[in-house]
């Protein structure tokens, strides 16, 4: 429970700015524990910004064993949804279909050799497959080399460059939540369980502060919210509500926002994708996917080294889909030869909040009360039930006295039997080395 203090009173225990599957999680452990908090969101609904457009696939393979760790335990999480839920909503309850995940051996990943180990350092499954064993789980690929990824200006796009790819790996305990948005409802049903509350079309246009602390937030409106602690996870706009806490100065990681677009094509003839299919990710051609509703192809890029990064103004972009959009889908066809090219865009269009390293910031500020659940990167979506536990222990800690720059708060996993250093995730850290530096963390 927090400890209350102030001279005046306070509207809340904490404020959370943002109501995506983070500050929704956030919002239901702090609830939990007893803290009264308020969820402002400038969107109409709970999950309406870079969450709803997520392609919410849940996998455990990350090139740091602190990240995979965390994704395993996110993967339980999911895995038992109903149970971390515990209330009805309305709705129904958002769906983890369990597909697995095959990801394509490359020089670039080592041939997984890293990833595997840290597999087996946590005890997650993982099964290498041939090239052949991998065309009887998909018949329809063609497995002959394209990488390095190129640009589709590139003569040498679509030219294979020489034998077969390597093999892959299937991480069994993995797939994709169908409804993102939906997720993030059941979590807001189970927060205001606990009495959370949530306001939505409600913009922090200013964070009240003093020299020692932060005092709340103050909407559009011009209505002033007071409370002890205010927590930013306002997702793409993270850096701009540090900016208005003042916060900026004290991180030697930052975050920025980075257009992204997904592509939703419909599977080549003969094809059950939908059913059939499971999420891969092939750093041959630069490109992941997964089965999406109406027997459609989902396409993500993995950002490869060739494409241009688009860093945006989360206020003022083009949410159009650009070239890209047919660069991914022509880079899939390198695989799949039978898949059709639509001449209409059809998916997605969005942003991501990448920090400097690709690896989250869940952590304090330097202003005392203000907390920091951002830079999630594009691969966020599996742990918001990690971070939002993480960050209520996180601040329950430091409210009562911890100094976690000096001392940092761990917290114990509930699935696996181990603890995290949420230190790692600290906004001093020297950017990590072992990151991807790319949405696959
Ligand atoms: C295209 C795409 C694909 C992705 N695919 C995956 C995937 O497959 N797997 C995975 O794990 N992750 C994926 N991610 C990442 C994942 O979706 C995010 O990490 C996660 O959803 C972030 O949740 P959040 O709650 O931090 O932020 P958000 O969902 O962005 O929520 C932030 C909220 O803050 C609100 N806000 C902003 N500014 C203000 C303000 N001034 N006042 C009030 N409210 C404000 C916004 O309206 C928004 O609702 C993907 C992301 C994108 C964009």
């Amino acid at each position: 429970m927090p400890e209350r203090h102030a001279e005046v009173p306070e509207d809340y225990d904490a404020i959370i700015i943002g109501a995506g599957i983070i500050g929704a999680c956030t919002a239901y452990e702090l609830a939990r524990r007893g803290w009264r908090t308020l969820n402002v969101d400038r969107a109409p609904a709970a999950g309406y910004g870079s969450t709803g457009s997520s392609c919410a696939i849940i996998r455990t393979h990350y090139s740091t064993l602190d990240g995979a760790a965390m994704a395993y335990e996110g993967f339980h999480y999911w895995s038992d949804w109903a149970a971390y839920i515990a209330v009805q909503d309305e709705r129904g309850l958002a769906v983890f279909r369990k597909t697995g995940c095959l990801v394509m051996k490359t020089e670039h990943n080592r041939f997984l050799e890293p990833i595997c180990g840290h597999m087996d350092t946590l005890g997650i499954p993982w099964r290498p497959l041939t090239p052949a064993q991998i065309r009887e789980r998909l018949p329809f690929y063609d497995l002959r080399r394209f990488g390095p990824p190129r640009r589709r200006d590139d003569p040498a796009f679509a030219t294979a460059s020489g034998g077969d790819i390597a093999g892959a790996v299937l991480f069994p305990d993995a797939g994709y939540v169908t409804d993102p948005q939906l997720a993030t409802h059941n979590v807001q049903r189970a927060a205001e369980a606990h009495g959370a509350t949530f306001r939505f079309n409600a913009q922090v246009v200013r964070i009240d502060r003093d020299t020692e602390r932060v005092r709340g937030v103050v909407l559009r409106s011009g209505e002033a919210l007071r409370a002890a602690v205010v927590v930013n996870v306002a997702g793409p706009h993270s850096a701009k509500i540090n900016r208005m806490a003042g916060v900026e100065d004290g991180m030697r990681v930052r975050t920025r926002a980075l257009k992204q677009e997904v592509a939703h094509v419909p599977t080549p003839p003969g094809v059950d994708f939908e059913s059939d299919g499971l999420v891969t990710s092939d750093g041959d051609i630069g490109c992941y996917c997964r089965p999406e509703m109406g027997n459609h192809i989902l396409i993500g890029s993995e950002d490869p080294a060739c494409d241009e990064r688009e860093w945006v103004d989360p206020d003022d972009y083009d949410r159009s889909f650009s070239e890209q959009w047919q660069t991914q889908v022509c880079r899939v066809a390198q695989r799949i030869p039978s898949l059709g090219i639509p001449s209409r865009a059809q998916g997605v269009v969005d942003l991501y909040d990448v920090s400097d390293d690709w690896i989250p910031i869940y952590d304090k500020s330097d202003l005392a009360g203000f907390y920091m659940a951002i830079g999630t990167s594009g691969n966020q979506f599996k742990n918001a039930p990690v971070a939002g536990a993480m960050m209520a222990e996180l601040i329950e800690a430091c409210q009562a006295g911890r100094d976690h720059d000096r001392d940092p708060v761990s917290h114990r996993l509930r699935y696996l039997d181990r603890s995290v250093d949420i230190g790692f995730y600290s906004r001093r850290r020297e950017i990590n080395p072992e990151s991807s530096f790319s949405v696959l963390g």
